[in-house]
């Protein structure tokens, strides 16, 4: 076995964010492979850039050309072999917004698209085609969405999006948060990231200091699918967001050649229980197009979902489930 990659840690988590790692041959030098050995394709890269950090680098195992972290951020071969079915826009996002960058599908919350950034491109993001530049707007363009909160009542939750919403600075995101919760109705505002994962040094005093402002009401959805993505620096960030009363829960997406076995399904949820962390869904791929090579197919879903069941107590067994177009909640597959 070689041994893993070393890692400085001395960087802030902005400076980190500077100096991803972008290139296809830094990543390969770095794990002692070939782009023969593992599929890389320009034509994908050119499609969808490579991105992710190097403490996620650092996860990865050297010498192994199906490391299941590598899997999702290297571009591959197959995104280029076009899929029938498989689409730019496969939940039909834009039949749901009622503001550029503002998706309100569910009647109770709204979605609100952030930034385009990311720390890692996960090669099968149903949002990799998003047209991010018709629909990110400044603060003072987003007041046309706080108004449609404000006159929509029933909505009691907003979830930030993106690209992923922590990627933004400290200081934006409070004003965005402290602003959302001016509306009188909205009660909960939920982050969707895959930043802590990625980036745990992110969470750092001053977002912190964010949640406790709002402590009780602050939802964080971490998305990590792996048991080797979640390591001890995840899970000290995981204690101090706790310590400020946000609720942590964690969505999965369901990928072939990933964790599409029972053993790393069931060790994922034990990894997040450690970390305080609650297993909420496990999604069935979203067919955006390029990802195909991803898709674990229904009938191994629902097979892998029963094995979790026989092994788990309930509380750590996600919902399985698939986003349709159109629909007005999340289907439960089982
Ligand atoms: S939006 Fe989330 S899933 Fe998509 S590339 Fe960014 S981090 Fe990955």
């Amino acid at each position: 076995m070689l041994h893993p990659i070393p890692l400085q840690q001395t960087l802030s988590w902005q400076e980190q964010l500077a100096n991803l790692v972008t290139d296809p041959a830094e990543l390969l030098h770095c794990l002692k492979l070939t782009p023969e050995d593992v599929g890389y394709s320009a034509e994908a890269l050119a499609d969808f850039p490579l991105r992710l950090t190097r403490s996620y680098m650092a996860l990865m195992q050297p010498g192994d050309p199906a490391d299941p972290l590598l899997r999702q951020v290297l571009p591959h071969h197959d995104e280029t072999v076009p899929s029938a079915g498989y689409t730019n826009d496969p939940l039909d996002e834009d039949a749901s917004l009622a503001k550029p960058g503002l998706l309100h599908k569910y009647s109770n919350r709204v979605l609100l698209v952030v930034t385009s950034a990311c720390a890692i491109h996960c090669r099968y993001c149903f949002r990799r085609h998003f047209p991010y530049s018709e629909n990110l707007r400044s603060r003072q363009e987003l007041q046309a969405s706080f108004n449609y909160i404000g006159q929509n009542p029933q909505i009691n939750e907003v979830i930030l999006s993106g690209g992923d919403p922590l990627a933004v600075p400290n200081r934006y995101l409070q004003w965005l948060i402290d602003a959302l919760f001016e509306l009188p109705n909205v009660t909960r505002v939920r982050i969707h990231t895959r930043l802590p994962v990625v980036l745990p040094d992110r969470v750092d005093r001053a977002l912190l200091a964010i949640m406790g402002r709002h402590a009780g009401k602050m939802v964080m959805v971490l998305h990590a699918n792996h048991p080797r993505e979640l390591g001890d620096a995840l899970e000290s960030a995981c204690v101090r967001l706790q310590e400020h009363r946000v609720l942590l829960l964690n969505q999965s997406v369901l990928l072939k050649g990933v964790n599409d076995d029972p053993d790393t399904l069931c060790k994922l949820s034990e990894r997040l229980f450690a970390a305080g962390v609650q297993p909420y869904y496990l999604h069935i791929l979203d067919k955006v197009a390029g990802a195909a090579h991803f898709d674990a197919g229904e009938t191994r879903a629902k097979a892998l979902h029963s094995a979790m069941q026989l092994v788990l107590p309930g509380y750590l067994v996600p919902k399985l489930v698939r986003e349709e177009a159109g629909g007005f909640s999340k289907t439960l597959v089982l």
